[in-house]
């Protein structure tokens, strides 16, 4: 079985050609590793392969490890998984970045809560993209609004959009959700202009997410393998 630094050398590689393939440069896309359910040690691997932004979906969990790696220093963490209103504070004092902001109230919490001595944090609106009755995130049509209230907020900065299409091996599929999140953002930049990132493009369409213009790929099988959720507690 192939370690973590060769199945990230393997996706950095798939990132890489995708890039090319698009007239990119790799540069412009962050490979975030999302490592939910994985223990510390195995961040600590992927840490020592040079891997240094890592995503997280459960609260308890994340909080653990970021205590348990706090020597690693340089870590940027990515809270991407959902956020309930009484949960924001710990999300607001130990992450670098947010994905998954489909309210005003989650931003408004997470602005007042962040501490001062701390940098902004970043966030990204999530979106529903495919209008998808049970999946959280914003509608494209009120991202907009949502857009225009979350940037008068003083301790949070707007970069971009995050989206989890409808799963689909469809090459054709995939490129269409994630076209209309590329020209969402662009619909958005006239009044946003420091809007500079799309979250978009997981382990089975990745390549599809450069062609559209992703700039942050949130990768967690293709690195660590299938996901073992028995012990999970939210
Ligand atoms: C789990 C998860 C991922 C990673 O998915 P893989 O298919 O394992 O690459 C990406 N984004 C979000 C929001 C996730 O919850």
């Amino acid at each position: 079985m192939p370690c973590i630094i060769d199945k990230l050398n393997s996706v950095q590689q798939q990132i890489d050609a995708a890039a090319a393939a698009a007239g990119r440069p790799a540069s412009e896309i962050t490979l975030l590793a999302v490592s939910k359910t994985r223990p510390a040690n195995e961040l600590r691997d992927a840490y020592a392969a040079g891997q240094r932004h890592f995503g997280e979906n459960y609260l308890q969990e994340s909080l653990e490890k970021i205590e348990a790696l706090s020597e690693l220093n340089d870590i940027t963490w990515h809270f991407i998984g959902p956020i309930q209103s009484n949960k924001t504070r710990p999300i607001a004092e130990h992450f670098h970045w947010v994905h998954s902001v489909d309210r005003i109230k989650i931003a408004r919490r997470l602005s007042e809560q962040r501490p001062d001595n701390l940098a902004p944090l970043n966030i990204c609106l999530q979106i529903n993209i495919d209008g998808e009755e049970s999946k959280a995130g914003c509608l494209p049509d009120d991202a907009q609004a949502l857009a225009d209230e979350i940037a008068t907020l003083p301790n949070i900065t707007l970069r971009g959009l995050m989206a989890i299409p409808q799963a689909t091996s469809d090459p054709e599929q995939q490129a269409n959700a994630f076209r209309r999140m590329q020209q969402l953002l662009t619909d958005l930049q006239p009044s946003h202009p420091d809007l500079d990132t799309l979250s978009m493009g997981m382990s089975g369409d990745m390549e599809a997410a450069i062609a559209q213009g992703a700039t942050i790929v949130r990768i967690g099988t293709a690195i660590f393998g299938p996901r073992d959720y028995s012990n999970t507690q939210k």
